[in-house]
């Protein structure tokens, strides 16, 4: 079984439609795959029409968090009811900042002599969760930088860099609340990444496991081997259960689907707390 439980859809900043994605995960060889876009289900019902046979499709969402008065993290939130109305106002909220701060991001761009358009952006994102990476695409055809990487620096789109603004996020803990109320598992994505910006201590993880945080993410690209050993240990200590996947974004990130994977046994341990909502498979 090759489980693969983050993934990225157009719905927010990946570059394959729904559809596609499940296409192209069964020609990865893949039998469980999540499409976990950022802050949004609006992918849910285009995968599951198109899911090829013999693919499981678990419907999730990855949620943008804050802790420790500042330290921006992802929660992954699985098999959710998505039409519970208080997590699904929370997702409302962060997507409607989620514009406001892009557009205010695109202006400094501009003031930074980067001749991009808010029109341009807003027809790249195409309608899903607008972010950073659908700025740095305009950089890139602006011929501002050479790829999408090369706008996550301090010179443009990096957390505190010359044109970052600040989106809103919700408490994490407040997420792993959230997620839990409708019926969902809440697994910690990638909480090792140093290579983004600051992380949350283990401390941290511990309140969030007390809170009913499920899992963390630990084979993830951004993770290092030791930094993979240092998740393994904690998730035993805190008795969390370990995921592992590609964080899959199409073209827009070199890494391909089912590059990490979750061991059949913490995803079927996922699959048996949700409430929310069920797996698909055709
Ligand atoms: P946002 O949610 O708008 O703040 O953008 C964060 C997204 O940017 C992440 O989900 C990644 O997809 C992408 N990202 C973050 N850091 C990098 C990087 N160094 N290179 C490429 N993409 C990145
Ligand atoms: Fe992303
Ligand atoms: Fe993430
Ligand atoms: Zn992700």
């Amino acid at each position: 079984m090759r489980i693969d439980l983050h993934t990225h859809s157009t719905a927010s900043d990946g570059t394959d439609t729904p559809a596609e994605l499940v296409v192209k995960a069964r020609a990865a060889g893949l039998d469980v795959v999540a499409l976990t876009d950022h802050d949004t289900t609006a992918g849910w019902t285009a995968a599951a029409e198109a899911l090829p046979h013999g693919l499981t499709l678990v419907r999730g969402a990855e949620i943008s968090c804050v802790a420790e008065g500042g330290i921006s993290l992802h929660m992954l939130g699985y098999l959710f009811d998505p039409t519970e109305p208080e997590f699904a106002q929370a997702r409302d909220l962060l997507r409607t900042d989620r514009v406001r701060r892009a557009e205010a991001m695109v202006e400094r761009c501009r003031e930074l002599g980067a001749p991009i358009t808010w029109a341009r952006v807003r027809e790249i994102a195409g309608g899903g969760a607008v972010g950073r990476p659908h700025v740095a695409t305009a950089l890139v055809e602006a011929g501002v930088v050479a790829d999408v990487s090369g706008a996550f620096t301090a010179q443009w789109l990096a957390n505190g860099g010359r044109a970052f603004v600040e989106k809103y996020e919700i408490q994490a803990i407040d997420a792993v609340r959230l997620i839990g109320g409708a019926g969902g598992v809440a697994v910690f994505a990638h909480p090792g990444a140093v290579k983004r910006g600051r992380t949350v201590s283990d401390a941290t993880i511990a309140e969030l496991a007390e809170a009913g945080l499920a899992g963390i993410e630990v084979d993830h690209m951004d993770h290092d081997d030791a930094m993979r050993a240092h998740l393994r240990a904690l998730a035993g200590d805190l008795r969390l259960i370990t995921t592992g996947s590609s964080d899959y974004h199409g073209t827009r990130k070199t890494i391909d689907l089912g590059e990490n994977t979750t061991d059949p046994e913490s995803y079927g341990a996922i699959a048996e707390l949700a409430t929310g909502a069920r797996p698909i498979t055709p």
